[in-house]
């Protein structure tokens, strides 16, 4: 089995910046760039909030300078998906099918994947109208109607930047009380441009076909308390519902909170078993910014070589 003494699992902010300053540290990292190489940020378009670019960067371009630089120093990417780990004994163990790779320190940064609601209709309209991404994809609906289901910062989130672009935007909650902040409710309640749809959920989105091209017309909304059926005419739909870590390699070997993210101790990336670190969104569900997932990247890179010079591997 081929081995290295740091093997990265995901290749978006947090996990490149990890490679950068493991391979800067003559750590020869391996980096398992997963089905997503890049991650969430390379399905987005502009990116105006990591610092050092004025003018702004798109999401891809950004996550390839990253991944240049990485290796650069001496990173190495494959493009697989790691699909089953070992951390019962060291050297620890991962593997792509049945090829296997040893690492004596492993850091962790699958990142985390906007949660769905587990329609056939909307895996069916994914890019054709529905969308878990405001930023990437608000720009398509200028002049348009748009829903966003969801009622937590996320959602409101989304709505509020949604009324860029579009010319109404509701709101569809399973509840009459939103979970999110109390500032983002203000400043959504405040938008003359958003309504809310109460007690309702989506059971089915709807579309037509023109010159083979999908198009979303409508969404069939439930009332949660009375089970009245009722339509809602739009052209776009946004899920906001949260998202899901990518932490299901990892059962019932890493301490999870009761969402699944990886738990961290104290303000390190250690994950209980020593040589195993996590970073990014896959142990951070409160910030999730491309900026704070890098630093915890070089956080547990950091920690990492710290930790290996401390069993004596430089
Ligand atoms: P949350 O878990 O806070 O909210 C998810 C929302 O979606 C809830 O209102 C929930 O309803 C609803 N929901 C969940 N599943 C379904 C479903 N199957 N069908 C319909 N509705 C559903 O996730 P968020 O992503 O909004 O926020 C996560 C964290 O990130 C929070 O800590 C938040 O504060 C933070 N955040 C902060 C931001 C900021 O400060 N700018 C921006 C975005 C997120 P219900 O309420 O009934 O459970």
């Amino acid at each position: 089995m081929e081995h290295r003494k740091v093997i990265i699992i995901g290749s978006g902010p947090a996990g490149l910046t990890a490679a950068l300053y493991a391979a800067r540290a003559n750590l020869s990292p391996l980096v398992f760039e997963g089905s997503q190489p890049g991650g969430q940020l390379t399905i987005t378009t502009e990116v105006e909030n990591f610092p050092g670019f004025p003018e702004g960067i798109t999401g891809p371009k950004l996550m390839d300078e990253m991944r240049k630089q990485a290796h650069r120093f001496g990173a190495e990417s494959k493009y697989e998906h790691i699909d089953r780990v070992d951390f019962s004994e060291r050297p620890f163990k991962v593997y792509v099918g049945d090829t296997g790779y040893t690492a004596d320190s492993i850091i962790i940064s699958t990142g985390a994947s906007a949660r769905l609601l587990g329609l056939d209709s909307e895996k069916e309209y994914m890019g054709f109208g529905v969308s878990a991404c405001a930023t990437c994809d608000g720009f398509f609906f200028k002049d348009l109607e748009v829903a966003v289901v969801g009622g937590g910062d996320t959602a409101i989130e989304e709505a509020t930047f949604l009324t860029k672009f579009a010319t109404k935007v509701t709101i569809i909650h399973r509840r009459d009380e939103l979970r999110a902040s109390k500032i983002m409710r203000e400043r959504a309640e405040k938008n003359p441009k958003i309504e809310f749809k109460w007690n309702s959920v989506v059971t089915e989105v709807v579309g037509s076909e023109e010159n083979g091209i999908k198009k979303l017309t409508h969404l069939q909304l439930k009332d949660t308390n009375t089970g009245a059926m009722e339509e809602l005419r739009v052209d776009g739909l946004f899920i906001g519902i949260g998202h899901s870590p990518n932490t299901s390699l990892f059962s019932d070997l890493l301490d999870m909170d009761d969402n699944g993210y990886l738990i961290t101790r104290g303000k390190s990336t250690y994950t209980n078993i020593d040589g195993v670190f996590a970073c990014g969104d896959v142990q951070d569900h409160v910030y999730r910014q491309a900026v704070s997932a890098a630093g915890s990247g070089c956080m547990a890179s950091i920690d990492a070589e710290r930790w290996l010079a401390e069993q004596g591997i430089e």
